[in-house]
Parts: C-alpha cells; structure tokens; sequence
C-alpha cells in the first residue's frame, strides 16, 4: 500500500534502476531527471519520467525537482509523439494506492493517443522487450 506521506523505500524497483542495480530501457538522462520505456505499456510508446531525487509522490518532489521532470517531459513527449506519430499524447501521474500507484518513485507518464484507440490497462501486460528496443531507438533519434 503506497500511502502520502510514507518514507521513501530504498529498494523499490526505480530506486534500483536509478542505482543501475535494475535495467532499462533508457531513452533520455541528465543531472536531475532519467527516462525510459515502460515495460507494460498501455499504448505503444508509454514511456516515464522519474526525478533522480528520492521522492514517493509529487508532494514530496522539491519545486526544483517537479520543474525538471516537467522539462524532460515536454523534451520526451515531442519524440514520443514524433517517433509513433501521435496526434496526441496524456501526461498522467498517479499518487498513492488509492489513486493507482503502483511503484513508490514519483514518475511521469507519457501517454502517446490516437482516434480510436483505447488505452490498454495499467501494470499489467509486459511487452516484447525487442520490440520497445527497437521503438527506443526511434524515439532516442527524435529527440
Ligand atoms: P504507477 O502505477 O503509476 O506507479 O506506474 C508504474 C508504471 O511502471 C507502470 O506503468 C508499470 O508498467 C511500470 N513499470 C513497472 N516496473 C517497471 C520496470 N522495471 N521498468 C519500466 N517500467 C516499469
């Protein structure tokens, strides 16, 4: 249960990431912000944005650090629609359990949309890890 106001967990799986202790599909990195596919993607091209700084929800994000996940969102979302050819796309973030959380790093969701297309659900069907490899690669060369 991931609740506002809990202390941040050391070992929850951006945290391992951040640490290199987990791997990536990273598209885009700088001193404050990392970037990269996520792995049960609810559109093609569903990909995150987390602050490197230890925070749980957006409450606990430094204003520094939410206007530099917003920086490298804007940056990231411009690819991602670039590299699907999106018309549109979704910002969304989740905090807490009780609004869907699921990992306890804060993160950005860019969610590129299209006519007609429904979002698939949340967490919950991995995705060929070629094939976000190779949709990577687009979106790395559209930045
Ligand atoms: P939320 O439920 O808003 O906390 O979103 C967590 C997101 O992280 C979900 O969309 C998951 O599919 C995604 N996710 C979980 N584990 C990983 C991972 N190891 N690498 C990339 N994305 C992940």
């Amino acid at each position: 249960m991931i609740k506002l106001g809990d202390a941040y967990d050391e070992q929850n799986i951006f945290a391992k990431i951040l640490r290199g202790d987990m791997p990536c599909i990273k598209l885009y990195e700088d001193a404050h912000t990392l970037a990269f596919m996520d792995i049960m993607p609810q559109v093609e091209g569903h990909c995150l944005v987390i602050p490197k700084q230890p925070a749980v929800t957006f409450l606990d994000l430094s204003d520094e650090g939410a206007a530099a996940v917003m920086a490298t969102a804007k940056k990231l979302a411009a690819a991602v629609i670039k590299a699907v050819d999106a018309p549109g796309f979704m910002l969304a973030q989740l905090n807490s359990s009780y609004a869907g959380q699921t990992v306890p790093h804060y993160h950005m969701h860019i969610l590129p949309r299209h006519e007609g297309l429904e979002l698939g659900f949340h967490a919950r069907d991995p995705e060929d890890m070629a094939v976000l490899g190779a949709l990577a690669e687009k979106i790395r060369a559209a930045l």
